[in-house]
């Protein structure tokens, strides 16, 4: 892979016709060490949110040990790639294959579910294990979230009584796991859910040995700038530390974004503008499937030099395909003079972006570069070290 100082830089020169994903490891990097440095507990990396072999192999590499899999793919591709890394399969409704080529061939032990039908396939697939970690998933609410993951998965805590008894019979360890929706906006969206956990381990009496407050953990995006993570570590920890658990409780957590949302970029080229509507070469079925379906806002900056001294305004993208879905609403700020042949920046797609491209009608990403630059936001240069806040680093 090429490695470069900027994307600015790459654009002048390389003038690329298809998209470029811009990666930057040491990014991927120091959200990790933040993590394993800062959480009190595991932090487990959802690999759905961007399984990229490289980011793989840099959260690895800086300290990210146990990684959630949903999938018999997921569980094939990290345990292939991190053959020493402990792997959860997080997914509460799991082919019975599935979990046991997990369990017996690639030495998965931790399982979630939400239903008594799961428990007892999971007996079934791994012949009556006595050596499983099981987590119940509790229903919680999303309210706090940007993204709801509160209506699929998930018992009831009124309801989960049943469940976590038989479960504690089978298991050598018990757990309790849940997920507040992605893109949480307030700590309280832990606290609150571990309430419920509160209440259904004294409503089940049992000994609970694993709470896992799953994702949802920020990044930062145009009209969405959360607390410092600090504030969530500290809410979880102390409430963590007032539930009725087993003397030694683990706790731990699952981030997907908050791990890749910074890894990640995509330089992209105006093919044409109409009004204020600019065509670019990448779109809803490309990396920009958030953009496009749930209108969510990324930063962007326009690669040119020298510099437009144009005011920015709004812009909205369409994407490459024939299909009129292909369209992203934004606003996009960008220099009113952006035109066709421009290059465009836009950030923060490490999460859920690079992973969901689709080869949809013909098109398809270009090469992957290495850019040692920041990227234009995170949630790890703060304030407190205003030194290693880069110029690039856009104010959103
Ligand atoms: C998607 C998912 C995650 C990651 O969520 P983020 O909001 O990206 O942090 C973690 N755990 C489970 C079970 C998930 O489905």
């Amino acid at each position: 892979m090429h490695k470069h100082h900027s994307a600015l830089g790459l654009a002048s020169l390389l003038k690329p016709v298809q998209p470029v994903t811009l990666v930057r490891p040491h990014a991927a990097a120091r959200a990790a060490r933040f993590f394993v440095e800062k959480f009190q507990g595991r932090s487990m990396y959802a690999v759905k949110a961007n399984p990229s072999p490289d980011l793989l192999q840099i959260l690895w590499d800086n300290g990210i040990t146990h990684y959630d899999v949903a999938s018999i793919a997921e569980v094939r591709l990290v345990s292939g790639l991190l053959p020493e890394a402990t792997l959860c399969f997080m997914h509460p409704v799991k082919a019975e294959e599935a979990i046991a080529e997990a369990y017996f061939d690639h030495g998965v032990r931790t399982f979630s579910l939400d239903s008594t039908e799961e428990l007892d396939k999971i007996m079934r697939a791994t012949k009556d294990a006595t050596d499983l970690t099981l987590c119940v998933r509790l229903r919680v609410s999303s309210d706090h979230s940007k993204l709801s993951l509160a209506s699929k998965f998930g018992v009831e805590v009124g309801k989960s009584k049943e469940l976590l008894f038989r479960a504690r019979q089978a298991a050598d360890a018990l757990g309790i796991c849940f997920h507040v929706g992605s893109q949480a906006m307030s700590p309280s969206a832990y606290t609150q859910a571990l309430a419920l956990v509160r209440a259904a381990i004294v409503g089940a009496a049992v000994t609970v040995d694993v709470i896992d407050v799953g994702g949802g953990f920020p990044s930062v995006y145009p009209g969405m700038e959360p607390p410092a993570l600090e504030a969530y570590f500290k809410a979880i920890h102390d409430t963590f530390e007032s539930l009725p658990v087993s003397y030694s409780a683990e706790l731990w957590c699952e981030p997907g974004r908050a791990l890749s949302a910074e890894y990640a970029s995509l330089m992209v080229r105006v093919e044409q503008r109409r009004g204020d509507e600019l065509y670019i070469n990448d779109g809803a079925y490309g990396a920009l499937f958030d953009a496009a379906h749930i209108g969510w806002r990324f930063p962007v900056q326009l690669l040119r030099e020298p510099e437009s001294d144009a005011r920015d305004m709004p812009f909205s993208f369409y994407g490459p395909t024939c299909d009129d879905m292909d369209r992203m609403a934004g606003p996009f700020m960008l220099p009113a003079d952006t035109r066709a042949g421009d290059y465009i920046e836009i950030g923060m797609l490490g999460a859920y972006g690079c992973a969901m491209r689709t080869g949809f009608n013909g098109f398809t990403a270009g090469d992957t570069v290495i850019l040692t630059d920041e990227p234009m936001a995170s949630v790890y240069l703060t304030e407190d070290e205003p030194q290693a806040v880069p110029s690039n680093v856009i104010k959103l």
